[in-house]
Parts: C-alpha cells; sequence; structure tokens
C-alpha cells in the first residue's frame, strides 16, 4: 500500500445510539462499554472507537467511530477484496456506513449481540426505548427499502436521501432488546449496502440465522435478505431460507434423523413429525386439566395457538412473546384481522419479558410454556419460576423442553438442537428443576416423554404437569 492511500484513513461517526431509558446511563452497560471514557479497538479494518457524545440521567448516546485502513482492508486473508473492490472502499466508502460497518459493530460490541451483560442481564434481555442514528448509510433501494426493511420489526423509521447520492440519513426509534436492535443493523447494513466486502463462505448461512434469530424467518421481504446478504450466491441463499422455514414452521429444533429415513417407509407407518407429537400431548394436558381460559407463554409463531382458537372449549386464550416479530407473525397466521368479532375477543396477544411479573397474566386457569425454557439463560430461571408460578399462579402450568440426552439419535447433529438454545438438559436435570419448583411455589409435578421412548436415553421431548 503507498503512503497516498494510507493518509487518506478518514475518521467518522458512523452510528449513534441513544436511549431515554432511567437511568439512559444504563446504556453503558448495555453496550458493556462504560460512558466515561473513549473505547478503542483494533478491528479488521482498521481502528474503532466508542464514546459517549452525551451521557445523563436522562439522556444518553453512544457514538461508533470508524477510522479505515486501507492496508488493512488488504492485509486480511480471506476476506481479501480484489482491487476494484477495494478502490471503491478507499475512495468512495469511508464515510459510509456500510458492510465494514457491519464488521466493525460484530467486533466491537460482541456481548452485547449476544444479549449478555455480566451486570444487568436483565436490561439486556428486555426492550428499551432506543434511537439508532446512521446519517450516512450506503442504500441500494433508497429509502423505500430502509423503510420495509426496518418497519416490520417496529421500528418508526425517519429516512431521507442525501442529495442525488445512494446514501441515506437513517433514523430508527423504537422499543427493542438491545441485543435485536444490533443484530438487525448487523445484518442489514450489508443488505442496503447490497456490496459485501469479503468473500462469502458457506459459514455465512450460520451467521445470517445466529444473528436473525427472532426477527428474520418472519420478515416479509427474508428472501431479499437472505439473497443480498449472502451476497447473491443462490446455494447459500436457498439454504438459508429452507432452514428459516422449518423454523418459522414451528419445528424449532433440527431435523431428526428418522425423518429421512421416513421417506423409505410405507405412508401409514410414517410417524408425525415431533412438533405435532407435542402439540398434541400438551393440548391433552390442556384438557385433562379442564383448561378454558389458557396463556401460551412464548408462544412464537403461534402454532400452538391455531390449533386453541380452533377448540370453543377455550374461551380465552392468550398469546405472549417478547418478540413483536414473532407476535406479528403470529397474527398473520391466525389472520386477526379477519376473524368474526365475537372470535377476535377470544384471543389476545401481548408482548412480554416472561422474566418478570406482569399483572395482564394473573389467574388463568392453565399457562403452557412449549420449547421456551431453554431460550432463556439459566441464571433468568427463577425469575420466570417467580413471574410465572409465583405472581400470575395459574392452576396449570405444562413446560416442556428438549431431552439431550436424545440428541445422539440425530444424525449429523453437533451441539444443541437449536442455534438459540442455551442449554438442554438431560431427565435429572429437568426433573430437579421442576420439583424445585413446584416446592417452592406449592405445585404439584409430574414428569413425562413425548415423541416415541428411546430405551437408552428416553423420549426427545420432556414435559412436566404442574398442579395447584
Ligand atoms: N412455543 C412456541 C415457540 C418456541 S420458541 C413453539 O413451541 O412453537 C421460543 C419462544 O420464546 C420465542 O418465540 C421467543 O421469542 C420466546 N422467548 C424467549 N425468551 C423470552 C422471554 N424472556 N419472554 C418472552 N418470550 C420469550
Amino acid at each position: 500500500m503507498t503512503s497516498t492511500s494510507r493518509r487518506s484513513n478518514v475518521t467518522r461517526v458512523l452510528l449513534t445510539i441513544s436511549t431515554t431509558l432511567k437511568p439512559a446511563t444504563d446504556l453503558g452497560f448495555l453496550l458493556v462499554k462504560h460512558p466515561d471514557r473513549v473505547h478503542e479497538f483494533t478491528v479488521s479494518t482498521g481502528r474503532a472507537y466508542v464514546c459517549y457524545p452525551e451521557a445523563d440521567e436522562n439522556r444518553c448516546t453512544a457514538a461508533l467511530v470508524l477510522d479505515i485502513d486501507p492496508a488493512a482492508l488488504r492485509t486480511r486473508g480471506r476476506e481479501r477484496p480484489d482491487d476494484f473492490t477495494l478502490g471503491r472502499f478507499v475512495n468512495d466508502r469511508p464515510y459510509a456506513a456500510s458492510s465494514l460497518l457491519s464488521a466493525a459493530i460484530a467486533q466491537v460490541f460482541r456481548s452485547a449481540l449476544r444479549g449478555t451483560s455480566k451486570d444487568r442481564p436483565d436490561l439486556a434481555a428486555t426492550p428499551v426505548p432506543l434511537e439508532l442514528r446512521l446519517p450516512a448509510l450506503r442504500c441500494r433501494g433508497g429509502t423505500e427499502l430502509a423503510e420495509e426493511l426496518f418497519a416490520p420489526l417496529g421500528w418508526a423509521v425517519t429516512a431521507q436521501q442525501l442529495g442525488d447520492t445512494r446514501y441515506v440519513d437513517l433514523t430508527l426509534a423504537g422499543t427493542q432488546r438491545m441485543a435485536d436492535a444490533l443484530n438487525q443493523i448487523y445484518v442489514l447494513l450489508p443488505v442496503l449496502d447490497d456490496a459485501k466486502h469479503y468473500w462469502v463462505a458457506p459459514d455465512e448461512v450460520d451467521k445470517l440465522l445466529r444473528a436473525g434469530t427472532g426477527w428474520l424467518a418472519g420478515h416479509p421481504k427474508r428472501a431479499l435478505i437472505a439473497r443480498r446478504y449472502l451476497a447473491h450466491r443462490r446455494s447459500l441463499a436457498t439454504e438459508a431460507l429452507a432452514r428459516l422455514t422449518d423454523e418459522a414452521d414451528d419445528s424449532v429444533e433440527a431435523v431428526p434423523a428418522e425423518t429421512d429415513e421416513d421417506a423409505e417407509l410405507p405412508e401409514t407407518a410414517k410417524k408425525e413429525p415431533l412438533a405435532l407429537q407435542r402439540r398434541r400431548a400438551v393440548i391433552q394436558a390442556l384438557v385433562d386439566a379442564g383448561a378454558q381460559r389458557v396463556l401460551d407463554l412464548g408462544c412464537g409463531g403461534g402454532a400452538l395457538l391455531v390449533d386453541l382458537v380452533g377448540d370453543r372449549r377455550y374461551t380465552e386464550i392468550v398469546g405472549v412473546d417478547v418478540s413483536t416479530v414473532a407476535l406479528a407473525m403470529a397474527g398473520r397466521r391466525l389472520r386477526l384481522d379477519r376473524l368474526p368479532e365475537r372470535q377476535q375477543g377470544r384471543i389476545k396477544l401481548l408482548q412480554g419479558a416472561l422474566t418478570y411479573r406482569d399483572d395482564r397474566l394473573k389467574g388463568y386457569d392453565a399457562a403452557v410454556l412449549m420449547e421456551v425454557i431453554e431460550h432463556l439463560d439459566e441464571p433468568r430461571l427463577p425469575a420466570l419460576a417467580d413471574a410465572v408460578f409465583g405472581h400470575a399462579v395459574p392452576d396449570t402450568v405444562i413446560v416442556t423442553t428438549p431431552n439431550v440426552e436424545y440428541n445422539v439419535r440425530y444424525e449429523g447433529l453437533t451441539g444443541l438442537r437449536h442455534h438459540d438454545h442455551r442449554f438442554e438438559w438431560n431427565r435429572a436435570a429437568f426433573a430437579a428443576w421442576c420439583a424445585g419448583v413446584a416446592a417452592d411455589h406449592g405445585y404439584s409435578v409430574e414428569v413425562t416423554g413425548v415423541g416415541d421412548a428411546d430405551p437408552e436415553v428416553g423420549a426427545p421431548t420432556q414435559m412436566a404437569v404442574f398442579t395447584r
């Protein structure tokens, strides 16, 4: 690299994140960066800095500043751009938020992207008032595309084109979990830019699905997002969309090995998909309990809600989820807008975090936590138990979760069944948790399995029915 281009390093504020949380300076905990000083990082594209132009009780803003070093760009191994790309970056890019910023976000805000905060785990799991501003975002598709990508995620979008250029001044306002906000930016910046600066490797699909957890499967523009994020590599985009569809179809776990074998079995001998067996088992438990007013806690895309709405014995059905995208998907699936008025009164969707006491959830006949607890960090489970068993106090609580012992029966599965699972328990661990919760909150509990039980490792799903 010549000294001329070294001198062309440009520093620029690319992203600001503001909050009016009380106290607003808790933003420092959410980003895991103390507001009192400037934080400096070496990132793959140069130097990055995080500082706080304002930090008081009422409003706090963090700024991410990037100092792109063309030499660093050139020397990176597999991400080495060709000269054409490099030329564009050096000449045109340093001012703009683009895929380079996305790469820096991944490095600078690693903990925040994972949704972890050592000092404020509750806050990291809670939607907070946020305003994100990208004053010069490179945007192929203009302000309309920015709107189409961010609005379905629950953001109020203000986008203004900068003169006659491809750049947009974008502001997003909304109440979101910090991790969701950052993951959405991380994925959608290169999508808007539509010029990823590095070679797309097969593990990019995993990265996309991980960053898209909870919001991408239900996004109306997911096909465009996958295509552009994966730099128009069609086979990768197809794989990503297929895996997303599995997720949206509520089979939130890896495809069991039996599914392949199923193809060779005669039609009648085919097994029901596990997700369906699980819903049947949960519904049977609700019927056995005589429940009429039911909470589906962590309802996701609403697969169980659809079954419940179709059965007149349920007089009140409430789906609760922390994810606005999941709730929007559930709303579409239930065709809420087209239900007759009398039906609409029976079903309600609420946004809420299950680790907080919520008066709206008090006094129901039954609550279902189907494949939900494993999506929470284990240290948050006592808060969930308190909110559900201690505060909402339904007469019956039905909990399902994977049996990790069964994972050896899933061919090709390494690690946990789903990329968002924080843990998967063996039968002893689940039984111990159930016994503890029941004793603490005055319930009795019965634990069983769902799916074909294996003599050695048990059934694929564990289910507990708690009765007060
Ligand atoms: N019960 C559904 C979805 C399971 S996926 C089914 O079995 O098909 C887990 C769901 O829990 C996701 O939709 C996720 O958004 C939700 N979730 C995770 N943590 C949560 C929390 N703390 N509060 C509320 N919902 C949560």
